[in-house]
């Protein structure tokens, strides 16, 4: 239900992704792995709506997320647009990007409240239950800068679970942790991709990882998807040879 058709990136002169054709399936998990500057995080910050295609078409259940059809022909969307495809869609980062001046609570609740409109109580309730599940059920009233980098990775993730969005985006959620921290994480991460029914698309160097969750593993280099497959297929007989040496070098 997420397509891309033949979607392409340059900045100046650099074309960082080539005529990508690409889609994800409703509840599906797909783990984006390549080398440094492939164009991975790229990939997903077109459809974060943080980076605006060159060129070609990226649609969410049939509608185009950077286009607007008027009269059959596509043309630019606006910002209302935007942010309406936007609601669809969790963000999780590598720098956590909370409020700082918001309790973790706020933190959780401020966009159900002005965004979808949820009364305060209900919008808490959810914020709570979230919580919760990310294991931080006792932090409500803690600000950002009183938690560890692990803990603010799992309030992000929490923030972004509150809005229902029918795909999380996950851009390296554990790069920017310590090493000790990275563990708690991704435990919350495939407790998620366990319950199923919402899509999930990661960028991640975890090899181990990728393979746990991902229904699918999409190997990208120079701005293409190399090649693609169930993690069986893709770690343990990869066909192309860039793959393979990748593979070599991250073990
Ligand atoms: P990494 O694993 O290191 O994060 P990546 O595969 O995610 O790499 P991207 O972050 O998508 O790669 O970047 C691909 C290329 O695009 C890089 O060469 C990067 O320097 C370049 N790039 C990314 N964003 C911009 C930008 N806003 N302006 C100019 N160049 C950019």
């Amino acid at each position: 239900f997420v397509v891309y058709k033949k979607v392409s990136k340059s900045f100046g002169d650099l074309k960082v992704l080539r005529e990508i054709d690409f889609s994800v399936y409703p509840g599906e998990k797909v783990a984006i792995i390549g080398p440094s500057g492939s164009g991975k995080t790229t990939l997903i910050r077109l459809l974060m709506t943080l980076e605006e295609p060159t060129s070609g078409v990226i649609e969410i259940d049939g509608v185009p997320l950077w286009h607007k059809e008027v009269k059959g022909k596509l043309i630019k969307a606006d910002e209302k647009h935007l942010h309406k495809m936007r609601g669809q869609i969790g963000m999780v980062f590598q720098q956590f990007n909370l409020f700082p001046h918001m309790t973790v609570l706020r933190n959780c609740t401020e966009a159900q409240v002005k965004v979808l409109g949820v009364n305060r109580k209900d919008a808490e309730d959810r914020a709570k239950e979230m919580l919760e599940k990310v294991g931080l059920g006792t932090k409500l009233d803690n600000y950002p800068s009183q938690l560890s980098g692990g803990q603010q990775q799992r309030v992000a993730i929490a923030r972004a679970l509150v809005m229902r969005p029918k795909v999380m985006l996950f851009d390296e959620p554990t790069s920017a942790l310590d090493p000790e921290l990275v563990g708690e994480v991704l435990d919350v991460i495939r407790e998620i991709a366990a319950e199923g029914d919402m899509a999930m698309i990661l960028v991640t160097h975890e090899m181990e990882f990728a393979k746990d969750v991902a229904d699918r593993i999409v190997f990208t280099d120079g701005g293409k998807i190399i090649e693609e497959g169930s993690p069986k297929e893709v770690f343990e007989n990869p066909k192309s040879e860039r793959l393979q040496s990748f593979l070599r070098r991250m073990r």
